[in-house]
């Protein structure tokens, strides 16, 4: 251990180049995504979308029971809005949001011939999908996969477009623990959904069945929960419904863009009427019309990100169904750093996919850019209490640079077992 911390110090790798994300704090989105809360269940997601009186629908990520919280989820739940509103016979819809809900809705109802506005709050279209320059390399500081490739619009989208596409095979990380080899995730995370008593809150079943475990399996098991749920529904477990178990994150024919999302969604975006720096505070939905800022419409397609929707003025108030829907579900907390460096100095995993496993646990996953875009660049994931733990009272400087000591350990800790 002595000799692995005298290697750690004396490895000090500056980056020369580093962008940390502010999901959480940022008023467009506050969160990352949606997630299921205590009691909550896809049940909730379905119920937040349906369409109320004829004229007003909530749509994205969130209400997509199928497919949340991710860009194809939210894209088919725009286009499903806008079915609704066809069918309610709508002829002027005020679209709110130009993230991919916002920009799937109104180009469906465009190519029915609707009048359609998009009101974006933001001087930018795209929402959670957001692709930055640092240095040579354009990197995604929001979405970054097409997941469930084999069934997801927008990865047909890019593959008409020709963009580029580069596999990640999450089932195969290049994964490292603070405290010694690891191994048996997977076989911990599948005996973990079979074996909980799902009939206890969450916290209190992870607490029993880990209690059956010989010290092994329950080491294992505490890293799957890290690395397979906390990472992906974004919250500690005392805040999450035992239904997130369930929800489905990243996949072994996942496909991430190395020319970046803003590829597709400039195209996805070609054409529509979209005023930006039009943030929404109020939706006036009360008798025939809707209003929303200056614009008059007889039919509302509602996509700003869940957070920003509680906060939202309904007049008159939306119904105790979808008020009920909105207490179980919450915004998770996922940030995002990315690090660029003048050469690869850890060691390289053949997916491209590395974990960290460290107690308590800081930047879990991490994705090896560096072959899809010839610049030593990574970028790392951290989730729920860990961002406080990590970002709290640092500039984005020190936080990228306990990041990069996050990734100097990961790579130590490789090194060791090899
Ligand atoms: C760090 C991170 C990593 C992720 N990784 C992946 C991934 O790899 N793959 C994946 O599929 N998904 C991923 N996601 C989730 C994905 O980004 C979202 O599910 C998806 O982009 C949501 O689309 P949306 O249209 O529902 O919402 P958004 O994209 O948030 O669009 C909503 C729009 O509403 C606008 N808006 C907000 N408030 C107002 C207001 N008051 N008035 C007017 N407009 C407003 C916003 O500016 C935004 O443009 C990730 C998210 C984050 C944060």
């Amino acid at each position: 251990m002595r000799n692995l911390r005298q290697k750690q110090a004396s490895l000090v790798h500056r980056p020369i180049a580093w962008h940390v994300t502010h999901w959480s704090h940022d008023v467009y989105s506050q969160g990352a995504y949606s997630t299921l809360l205590p009691g909550g269940s896809p049940a909730h997601r379905a119920a937040l979308g349906d369409c109320l009186d004829g004229r007003l629908v909530i749509a994205g990520e969130a209400c997509n029971p199928k497919a949340p919280a991710m860009v194809h989820g939210a894209w088919d739940d725009g286009i499903r809005a806008a079915n609704l509103a066809v069918r309610a016979g709508a002829r002027r819809v005020i679209v709110i949001g130009a993230g991919c809900a916002g920009l799937g809705a109104a180009r469906h109802l465009s190519a029915q011939g609707i009048d359609c506005v998009v009101l974006e709050a933001r001087e930018r279209i795209g929402g959670r999908t957001h692709s930055l320059q640092l240095g040579p390399v354009t990197v995604d500081v929001g979405a970054a996969w097409l997941q469930q490739f084999g069934d997801n619009a927008v990865a047909r989208e890019a593959e008409r477009l020709g963009v580029r596409l580069v596999g990640t095979d999450f089932s195969q990380p290049l994964a490292a623990a603070s405290d010694g080899p690891v191994d048996g995730i997977e076989a911990a995370w599948e005996a973990l959904r079979r074996g909980i008593d799902r009939r206890l809150p969450l916290t209190e079943g992870v607490a029993r069945y880990l209690a059956g475990l010989a010290p092994a399996e329950a080491r294992a098991t505490r890293y799957a929960i890290e690395g397979n749920l906390i990472i992906e529904a974004c919250l500690p477990l005392a805040e999450l419904s035992v239904d997130s178990l369930d929800e489905e994150g990243v996949g072994n024919d996942d496909h991430f863009l190395p020319g970046g999302y803003r590829q597709v969604i400039d195209h996805l975006a070609a054409g529509l009427d979209i005023r930006l720096g039009q943030p929404v505070a109020r939706i006036d939905w009360q008798g025939s019309d809707v209003r929303v800022n200056d614009a008059l419409g007889d039919f509302c397609i509602c996509t700003v990100p869940l957070g920003v929707l509680k906060t939202l003025q309904f007049v008159p108030e939306l119904p105790q169904p979808q008020r009920d829907a909105l207490a179980h579900l919450g915004m998770g907390r996922l940030e995002k750093v990315v690090l660029q460096f003048d050469r690869r100095w850890w060691p390289r995993s053949p997916t491209g996919y590395l974990r960290w496993y460290d107690t308590p646990a800081s930047w879990v996953e991490w994705l090896d850019l560096t072959d899809a875009v010839g610049t030593p660049t990574v970028a790392g994931l951290i989730a729920a209490d860990a961002v406080e733990r990590q970002f709290s009272g640092r500039s984005d400087e020190e936080i990228a640079l306990a990041a990069r000591d996050a990734l100097q350990a990961w790579a130590c800790a490789v090194e060791a077992v090899r």
